[in-house]
Parts: C-alpha cells; sequence; structure tokens
C-alpha cells in the first residue's frame, strides 16, 4: 500500500471484533481449549492449562466485582514473573476494570513515579513485592483495598481465597460491557530509556488490535518463548496472540542465556520472542551446544536493530533455524511494522512492512515536509492500534497537525517500502556537520569476538560539535585493546565516523528493565570520566 503521491505507507483499515471489548475476545478465544498447556515457567517446572487459567481469571473477575470493582476503576499488579500473573490481567479486564503493572525490579524512585501517574485503586501484589516497597505502596492513600496472590500476610486479603471459593461458570460468565473504543483495559509505561517511563492508555479496541494473532499460526509451531517481562507492551501482546492461537508459552524468571536455553530444550521451543543482547549472545556463545535446541525454528528480535552479518553468525550455528526476523515497536502502539508482512521475505537490516492497522509517514525533522523512500526523517504514525494517550500530558506535544505521533526515531523505507530505524533522533551525533547513529557503531563493535557489548554516545569537543565515544564490555577471558577496537572499527565505517572519542572499557552498561542500553547514564560517565 504504497502512495506515491502522499507518500503515507500502510492502511488504516483492519477487521476486528464486533463487541471491541478485549476480555471477551481473549475469553472467547481461551474456553476453545481445555487440557492443553498455556503458560510454562521454564525454570520451574509450573504449568498453568488453558482450563485452569481461564477458570482462575473468571473466578477472580467474580470476585473482584463482587468487592465493587468497576469499569473505570483501576487495579495494578505488582509481582515477580510466575503463572499467576497472566490470569490476574485477564480477571481484571474481565471485570472490566483497568489494569497496570509494577515491575519487581523497577526500585522506589520509578515505582513512586508510576503510582502517582495512575493512583491504582485496587492493588495486587504478591508478597515479595509488598515486603520489597511496602513502605511506598502504604504513602499512596489512592489504594482501598490490598491482595496478595499469596497466603495472607498483615493486612492484605489472600487472592486465593477470594478465588477458590467461588467457582464460577466459564461458559457462562461475560465479562463486563465496556466502550471499546474508548475505556482503557491496560495502562502500561514506555521503557523510560530517554527519561521517566510515561503512563500509556490502551483502549480495548487498542488491545484487541495488538493481539490478533499473525504469521505464525502453522499447526507446527507449537511453543513460543517470551523473553521479556508483562510490564511491557511487546511480551504481553505476544502472549496474548499466543494464547489466542492455543500455543504454549514459555517463560523464565531470570534473564539468564543458560536458562533460557535449557527451558527452549525442555518445553520445545519452535519461536523464541527474544532481545537483541541475546541474539549477540547466541552468534558468539558455545553454550548453546551443550543444548538440543533442534526444535528451533524461528526468533523474533525487538527493541533494537542487529546487524546481518550477527544474525548469519546465528543462523549458520543453528543450522534448523529457518530465520531471524526483526520488528520495530513501542508501548504507544504495538508493533507499526513487523518483518512478517514483508511480501519480499526478510531483507537484511530491514524491520519490515507497516502492520496492519497503521499508516506511516517519514517527516523532515526542521520544515516537517513529508519524505519520499530512502530519505531519512523521522517516522511519524497514525492509526486505530495507536493508544488513547499518555497520562497526563497535553497531546499536541507528541501528534503533528494531522494527528500522527511523533516517534522521535530516524528511519527511512526502501522502494519497496519495507523500513529500517536509523536511531533516535535525539542521540545522533553531530560531527562536523555529519549525522552519525551511535547504533550503527555499537552493532559493529558487538561482532567483534572480544566485545560483548557496547554503548556509544557523543563526546563534546570544540568547533566540531561531538565525536563518537564508546563504552565497551569485553567477552569473558578477552583482553582486546582499545587499540584494537578503534583500528577494527576503523577498517569498517567512513572516516568521520572513527572513535575518535575513546573507549572505555567497563564491566557493564547501565541498562533499563527492559535491557535497553541507558545512553544518558554513559553521557554522565562520559562527563565524570
Ligand atoms: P521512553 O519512551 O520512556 O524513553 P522507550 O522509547 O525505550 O522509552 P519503548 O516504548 O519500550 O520505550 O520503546 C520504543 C522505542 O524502542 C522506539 O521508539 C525505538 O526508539 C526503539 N526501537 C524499537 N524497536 C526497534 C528496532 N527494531 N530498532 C531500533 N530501535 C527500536
Ligand atoms: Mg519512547
Amino acid at each position: 500500500m504504497f502512495n506515491s503521491k502522499h507518500y503515507i505507507v500502510g492502511d488504516q483499515n483492519v477487521s476486528v471484533p464486533a463487541h471491541l471489548n478485549f476480555g471477551k475476545y481473549i475469553l472467547d478465544k481461551l474456553r476453545l481449549k481445555k487440557d492443553e498447556v498455556a503458560l510454562a515457567n521454564g525454570e520451574t517446572g509450573d504449568k498453568l492449562t488453558y482450563k485452569n487459567l481461564t477458570q482462575y481469571a473468571v473466578n477472580l473477575a467474580v470476585s473482584l466485582i463482587k468487592l465493587g470493582v468497576t469499569v473505570g476503576d483501576i487495579v495494578a499488579v505488582g509481582s515477580e514473573k510466575r503463572n499467576e500473573f497472566v490470569p490476574t490481567m485477564l480477571g481484571i479486564v474481565f471485570a472490566g476494570a483497568t489494569y497496570t503493572p509494577y515491575d519487581l525490579r523497577c526500585g522506589r524512585a520509578i515505582l513512586k513515579h508510576k503510582m502517582s501517574i495512575t493512583k491504582p485503586k485496587y492493588y495486587i501484589c504478591s508478597n515479595l513485592f509488598w515486603n520489597t516497597y511496602k513502605d511506598v505502596l502504604m504513602a499512596f492513600d489512592c489504594v482501598k483495598v490490598f491482595i496478595t496472590l499469596d497466603d495472607s500476610i498483615e493486612s492484605l486479603i489472600s487472592l486465593k481465597s477470594l478465588t477458590t471459593n467461588n467457582n464460577a461458570n466459564v461458559d457462562l460468565f461475560e465479562p463486563v460491557k465496556v466502550q471499546g473504543q474508548t475505556d482503557v483495559a491496560f495502562i502500561l509505561y514506555s521503557s523510560g530509556t530517554t527519561g521517566m517511563p510515561k503512563g500509556v492508555q490502551l483502549t480495548h479496541l487498542n488491545c484487541i488490535l495488538n493481539s490478533l494473532p499473525h504469521d505464525f499460526s502453522d499447526d507446527s509451531l507449537k511453543s513460543v518463548f517470551v523473553f521479556g517481562e508483562w510490564f511491557h507492551n511487546y511480551d504481553t501482546f505476544m502472549t496474548y496472540k499466543v494464547l489466542a492461537m492455543g500455543k504454549k508459552i514459555v517463560y523464565i524468571n531470570k534473564a539468564s542465556p543458560e536458562i533460557f536455553l535449557q527451558a527452549c530444550e525442555d518445553e520445545q521451543v519452535n519461536i523464541a520472542m527474544v532481545v537483541p543482547s541475546l541474539v549477540v549472545y547466541l552468534s558468539k556463545t558455545d553454550d548453546f551446544e551443550k543444548f538440543n535446541l533442534d526444535s528451533f525454528m524461528f526468533i523474533y528480535s525487538r527493541s533494537s536493530p542487529l546487524h546481518s552479518k550477527t544474525i548469519e553468525n546465528v543462523k549458520k550455528r543453528l543450522p534448523k533455524l529457518k530465520n531471524i526476523l526483526q520488528g520495530y515497536g513501542m508501548t504507544e502502539c504495538g508493533e507499526p511494522t513487523s518483518e512478517n508482512w514483508g511480501t519480499k521475505g526478510p531483507k537484511p537490516g530491514s524491520v519490515g512492512m507497516v502492520s496492519p492497522g497503521t499508516t506511516i509517514k517519514i517527516v523532515d525533522p526542521e520544515t516537517r515536509k513529508i519524505l519520499g523512500p530512502n530519505q531519512r526523517g523521522e517516522i511519524c504514525l497514525r492509526g486505530p492500534v495507536f493508544m488513547k494517550g499518555y497520562i497526563g500530558v497535553d497531546p499536541s506535544t507528541y501528534l503533528d497537525e494531522e494527528g500522527f505521533f511523533k516517534t522521535g526515531d530516524l528511519g527511512y523505507y526502501d522502494e519497496d517500502t519495507y523500513f529500517y530505524i536509523v536511531d533516535r533522533m535525539k542521540e545522533i551525533i553531530c560531527y562536523d556537520g555529519y549525522k552519525i547513529a551511535p547504533l550503527e557503531l555499537e552493532t559493529i563493535l558487538q561482532l567483534h569476538l572480544g566485545v560483548k557489548e557496547a554503548g556509544v554516545v557523543g563526546k563534546p569537543v570544540p568547533y566540531f560539535g561531538e565525536v563518537p565515544a564508546a563504552f565497551v564490555v569485553r567477552q569473558p577471558g578477552s583482553n582486546v585493546t582499545e587499540e584494537e577496537l578503534k583500528s577494527y572499527v576503523a577498517a569498517e565505517v567512513a572516516p568521520f565516523m572513527q572513535l575518535k572519542g575513546g573507549i572505555r572499557f567497563i564491566e557493564e552498561l547501565p541498562r533499563n528493565t527492559r535491557g535497553k542500553i541507558l545512553r544518558r547514564s554513559l553521557r554522565e560517565m562520559l562527563q565524570e570520566s
């Protein structure tokens, strides 16, 4: 759908169930399965069948309704990853309320920030979460009822006592009616890479569109690994896509590559939804030779780009792997582009074509003029899949005059309308009139066998603007030097892109809970050095 006249790519029209109730959409799918495993914790071995998942969610919904929960109420969930998490999200949505998650690892400052944005009325947490953040939680008097996922402690009501006493009839239960286009089903948070996380309101319609099944509906693909947390748009909606197709979700608690590989062998994983750093790990480690990964067919990677050589390296080492697919996504609208929709198959370096329900234009960041193929500019998007809005933020600060969301990401599309992400606009290093994308240098550095991971930022210099400076974590056992890495990079890139700001070796890169490199922290480290 390439409109050469207006250079707006994609199609906003997409078919959705008429009732526009996310709870009903998912419940109708869940009821089709019974004793098949829906969720498997690949670390502890805990499993939940479709029948038990659905019963739990419906019991919870009935209990919440009895407690007085109603449309418009915000119910928070704070917990480590566990099987109860998914049916708890669903129970809240079935009750017509709005679900919002808080991450156990987010830390006090971010938790306070998120709670002051959303002001939940009900709070469902694990005992671990309660014990970690009790003082923060108690300081918010917006919360009327605290419920624990575990055995009752202190003043918390036990969810088990709420849900086991009512064996609700799953076949007769109907989720509470909502206004699908306006009522908010989920409030999720942006990752907080560029500043404090923003509260993203997703309506029932947004959630349905984000969960429509897509290409891996093939029956031979039965087991899907989701690496991330159920706090993020991508992992949350990938989980619902997979459940809507009646397949098995596999997850682990610790972000450990070894536990991941063991779980993939044990649960015969066919598709792994992972973060790019794990693909880089797979391209270098010998660990996976200890595991039988013959079931592996596809790897999906999101959130930052992969170098095509990294992809080739993994494919060579896992001969049964059919492909590694990349997409471009964000909390505000799911996956505006996806490799899955590529009519010409995956293209190296591309994040694919526009997903259904979205239109995209590329705009000159200065003149705001719309650009054509192969011209770099800000990615702006629009469509029914796009959020209702950030909580408490004036829409005119993030929408343009045509209602397109200004993503702040620099990118372009080619003559086949395949998209390519360059980097965030604010991160681009300006050196003597040249524009340098730190992501490009990071992916090149990561290809070096002596490098485990790398982050690149601009170092201010007189007259020329900024020069790229790198922070590098060495591979265990490597003693690669600054000079070696500088000459390696110099051989790969144009002279203006060389690492003139130097290389600093560090133990670990600062990352947010999504695993994204925090370049703002690297810039602070650069100032201090
Ligand atoms: P915040 O908005 O709070 O600063 P964030 O933008 O990192 O955090 P997310 O919504 O999780 O929060 O991430 C979306 C962003 O991730 C995109 O806007 C883009 O910058 C980046 N991103 C996503 N997919 C890719 C990809 N395939 N390649 C490069 N960058 C990507
Ligand atoms: Mg963002």
